[in-house]
């Protein structure tokens, strides 16, 4: 069993900030990365919106560089794992399980994020890598001169669209209702942008191929009336789920799952604390989430010199 000070569940902005604080903090904190260092920002196209970025293409990746080397320079350590079980019934130290080790730490901050919600319409997981993906930054390259559709109406079905883009012909965004719910600015620069094509009110049934995507059924929810497009990729933006089935039981949660933490980061269980996506339903931003890991590592740092 190995002995911690701070575990901190998860490797996205929220995960990332905690670190550099506890680690300028001399907590020598280990980060559990999960599987994908940086979380939901390693597969965002750009990012325009966090402060002290002003220059266009900055790219999720490069972020996560930046966050990663910055908390490392302080003393992060980082285990490339996932936390498949936690055991936080007995207060601290804390259990935790990875796929290939189990620790015990004396506190917890927990930031394992989100994840893209699915469908759940046939030929959606079958053909994954194979036209439908979640991720324009990791495939859009190979749509270039083909003809995709996104699913949905928020900031991310419009920022990933527009990415899209560069590379394909056209890019068709299908959304449920006659009004997007993304804000203003991206609305507009979608809107005049002459490659993509919205189709209103309209919901996927089924996505079909034989072996890559070639045609998606769609159904207009306002006329009932059903129709196949030809398309070559399907790329699926209709929001996220928190990353808490590892917690189910040892956390308290709202009933969509996410983690109850009050405004000092804290859980329901003393000494384990939460930031980022994983807890916050609302904002959902970077910046947001950076400022929700630094109180968390605050309010850690607090606890643990309370302790002793
Ligand atoms: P979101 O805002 O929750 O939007 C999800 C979209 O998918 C909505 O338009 C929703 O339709 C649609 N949808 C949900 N379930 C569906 C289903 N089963 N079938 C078809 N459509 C479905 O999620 P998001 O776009 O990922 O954004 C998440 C958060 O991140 C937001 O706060 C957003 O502002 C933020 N974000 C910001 C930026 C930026 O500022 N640059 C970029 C990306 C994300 P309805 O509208 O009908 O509910």
């Amino acid at each position: 069993m190995e002995k911690e000070r701070v575990v901190i569940i998860g490797s996205g902005p929220a995960g990332l900030t905690a670190a550099l604080y506890t680690a300028r903090a001399q907590l020598n904190p280990l980060v559990i990365v999960g599987n994908q260092l940086g979380g939901q920002i390693s597969i965002t196209a750009e990012v325009e919106n966090y402060p002290g970025f002003p220059d266009p293409d900055l790219t999720g990746p490069e972020l996560v560089d930046k966050m990663y080397r910055q908390a490392e320079r302080f003393g992060s350590r980082y285990e490339y794992d996932e936390v498949v079980e936690v055991d936080f019934s007995k207060g601290s130290p804390f259990y935790i399980k990875t796929n290939g080790k189990e620790y015990e730490a004396e506190s917890v901050i927990v930031t394992a994020g989100a994840s893209p919600r699915r469908l759940g319409i046939p030929g959606e997981d079958e053909l994954i890598g194979r036209g439908v993906s979640f991720c324009a930054t990791c495939d859009g390259f190979f749509f270039r001169g083909k003809d995709v559709v996104v699913v949905g109406g928020g900031d991310s079905a419009l920022e990933e669209g527009l990415f899209l883009t560069k590379f394909a012909e056209k890019v068709r965004v299908i959304h449920r209702r006659d009004e997007l719910r993304a804000g203003p600015a991206l609305t507009k620069r979608a809107f005049a942008n002459e490659k993509i094509e919205f189709i209103w009110d309209t919901v996927v049934d089924e996505i079909k191929g034989n072996g890559m995507v070639t045609e998606i059924d769609v159904t207009n929810v306002k006329t009932q009336e059903s129709k196949r497009l030809k398309t070559d990729g399907v790329f699926i933006y209709i929001g996220h789920y928190p990353n808490s089935k590892f917690l189910e039981g040892q956390l308290a949660m709202d009933e969509h799952g996410y983690v109850i933490a009050d405004e000092r980061m804290r859980t329901s269980v003393d000494g384990v604390f939460a930031a980022g996506e994983i807890q916050d339903s609302m904002y959902r931003q970077i910046a947001t989430s950076v400022g929700q890991g630094c109180a968390a590592a605050m309010q850690c740092e607090k606890w643990l010199s309370e302790r002793e």
